[in-house]
């Protein structure tokens, strides 16, 4: 079974809002091995609204649509499936009394335009509203068209109450099963170089690539009829995989190298506090973000001044007007820095020029990040390319990652 998601709504088009309810979509049918062959989006016009359907049903076994089931004039997601279908519109007076009881639970006045969401196409089987808007499905032409709020909540609840379990029992359930190994420090054709050959043998699972923000993911994907057998299919690829690309994976199942790290961490007893310069608290935020890091998430400190680096984390003098705050020095001062003033086990540091313009003659994307682990202090040279958004997330990663090697050289030491 495959499926196409129609995101409704100009401002899509016009920027104005991301289209996540297509990211949520995709995510639910992927885990019920519902293939997504197409996403599209389309402005609130109703020629070309019918255009899109039309299209959309001739070419996937399912549509799901999103948006434009509102009262007012512009909402139109009803007209379009319609006249898409060959179908009128009928009032469907279970849905009116719905909307009714809505408006009275609310102790609300009903405007006389929401009676329009209880406006069905002929033999559409409407969702019951989570908000005022009722979705509805319809089968036509070899193709189930289904219709949703684009109330992204709204949505949320129909898909995974009603949708998926719709889905599931006209699909005969399937699996697709996803193992992500997050690759640091070999760029994504280093790592493509790596592991070609097993990536050309594979059909079940496939693995795919996925890079930015100075790390790469690889997606070992399978489907199977069940979770086990496709753990089974998942399994030794993903072993071959980590094998390959040696140092440079990420051990465990964390999603974010923020979460590996902690991972790592916790399991070992071990804390770890950040000293950020021009990451301003981004690697405190990755770490913070991990579900349960207060059991080895001790602080950061954003020392962006160089007043800062010296006064809250002691980094000596000398090396700020020798050196100067972004070099080598200064990074593994400030990491042992972090570490002393929140009694970590494990102290990282970030400082250097983010950009545009270059610092005392720093050029910009240089980054020195450094880690001090039980005393021990390492420091790295880092080159950040691309703009300030990018070189800053190439740091943080960069960070995490001296933070990750030094723990699990430990573990091995
Ligand atoms: P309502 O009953 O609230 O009018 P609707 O079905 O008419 O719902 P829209 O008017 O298209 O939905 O969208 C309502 C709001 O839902 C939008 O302003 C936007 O914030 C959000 N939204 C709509 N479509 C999407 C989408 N594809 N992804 C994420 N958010 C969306
Ligand atoms: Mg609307």
């Amino acid at each position: 079974m495959n499926a196409e998601i129609v995101g409704v709504g100009t401002e899509l088009l016009l920027g104005q809002i991301a289209n996540t309810n297509a990211q949520t979509i995709s995510q639910a049918l992927a885990g019920i091995g519902v293939d997504v062959f197409f996403h599209c989006a389309v402005g609130d016009n109703l020629q070309r609204m019918t255009d899109v359907i039309r299209r959309a049903r001739s070419r996937s076994d399912v549509v799901i649509i999103t948006g434009g089931l509102g009262p007012t004039p512009d909402d139109i997601t009803r007209e379009a499936v319609a006249a898409a279908t060959d179908r009128q519109l009928h009032r469907d007076p279970a849905l009116e009394k719905e909307i009714r009881a809505v408006f009275e639970r609310l102790e609300r006045a009903m405007p006389e335009e929401n009676l329009k969401q209880a406006d069905l196409p002929e033999d559409a089987v409407a969702i019951t509203p989570r908000g005022t808007a009722p979705g509805f499905y319809v089968d036509d032409r070899e193709c189930l068209i289904i219709a949703l709020p684009g109330v992204p909540w709204e949505m949320n609840a129909m898909l995974t109450e009603d949708v998926v379990p719709l889905l599931t029992a006209r699909a005969g359930s399937k699996v697709i099963l996803t193992r992500q190994v997050l690759v640091v420090g070999l760029g994504e054709s280093h790592t493509h170089e790596r592991i070609a050959d097993i990536v050309e043998a594979q059909t079940n699972p496939t693995i795919a690539f996925l890079a930015g923000g100075g790390l790469v993911r690889v997606r070992i994907t399978a489907k199977a009829a069940s979770e086990s057998v496709a753990l089974g299919l998942v399994e030794p690829v993903e072993r071959a995989v980590r094998e390959r690309l040696g140092r440079s994976a990420v051990p465990g199942r964390g999603d974010s190298l923020a979460e590996s790290v902690g991972n790592m961490l916790r399991d070992k007893g071990m804390t770890v506090a950040v000293a950020e310069s021009l990451t301003g608290g981004l690697v405190g935020a990755e770490l913070s973000a991990v579900g349960g890091s207060s059991d080895f998430f001790l602080g950061s400190v954003a020392c962006y001044s160089t007043a800062s680096k010296r006064d809250v984390l002691g980094v000596d003098d000398s090396i700020l007007a020798g050196p100067g705050p972004v070099s080598e020095e200064a990074a593994g001062a400030l990491a042992a820095g972090a570490a002393r003033l929140f009694g970590a086990s494990l102290g990282l540091a970030a400082t250097g020029v983010a950009g545009p313009a270059e610092q005392d003659r720093v050029p910009v994307g240089t980054v020195y990040v450094g880690a001090c682990l039980d005393g021990k202090t390492e420091v790295r040279l880092v080159r950040g390319y691309g703009d300030r958004t990018n070189i800053r997330a190439i740091a943080v990663t960069a960070t995490l990652d001296l933070g990750r090697r030094l723990v699990q050289n430990e573990g091995e030491g």
